[in-house]
């Protein structure tokens, strides 16, 4: 395996640096970017595809968007995997009339079960997590390993494919 270039001390230096030009709620909206980012490539296809859990729709990952369950609002469960999930950007941020929103629960209903969804809704009643500069900035460091380790993993899988 190759030697990383930077210890993951001087990478998590670099983000605190990032967040101290800014409010602390910015932070956790960076690190929450971050993790939306590692849902739509984590559940691409190997054609780098992500189908939208309301409407169905297949789109590539980097033109869909992590769609909270639960809105990003609700920071008890705004990082919990099974709350977030590739939606299209039309069913993420138009959703006029609320369909895609009830699409959405029926496919968490079919896809957890109900008790899982109730512990989710649960949860989000929490208070508002008050997490440090550095727990924020280290989970936003584990954020960013685990999307160049899928960027990987997409390359490889298209150059096996166009070497065939
Ligand atoms: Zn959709």
């Amino acid at each position: 395996m190759r030697k990383p270039k930077y210890a993951d001390e001087v990478l998590v230096e670099r983000i605190l640096a990032s967040f101290r030009q800014v409010r602390p709620d910015k932070w956790v909206a960076a690190t929450a970017a971050d993790w939306q980012h590692v849902i739509r490539i984590e559940s691409a296809d190997e054609n780098g595809n992500v189908q939208c859990v309301s409407c169905g729709r297949v789109v590539p990952y980097k033109q869909a968007n992590g769609g909270h369950w639960i809105g990003r609002g609700r920071w008890a469960t705004i990082f919990e995997p099974f709350n977030i999930h590739p939606q299209c950007v039309q069913c993420n941020r138009h959703d006029g009339d609320g369909t895609a929103k009830i699409n959405y629960t029926l496919w968490m209903v079919d896809s957890y079960g109900l008790s899982l969804c109730e512990e989710l809704l649960e949860l989000a009643k929490a208070p508002r997590p008050s997490w440090t500069m550095e727990e924020l900035a280290w989970r936003k460091l584990g954020y960013q390993k685990r999307i160049k380790e899928a960027e990987a993993r997409l390359r490889g899988e298209l150059a096996s494919r166009t070497a065939t």
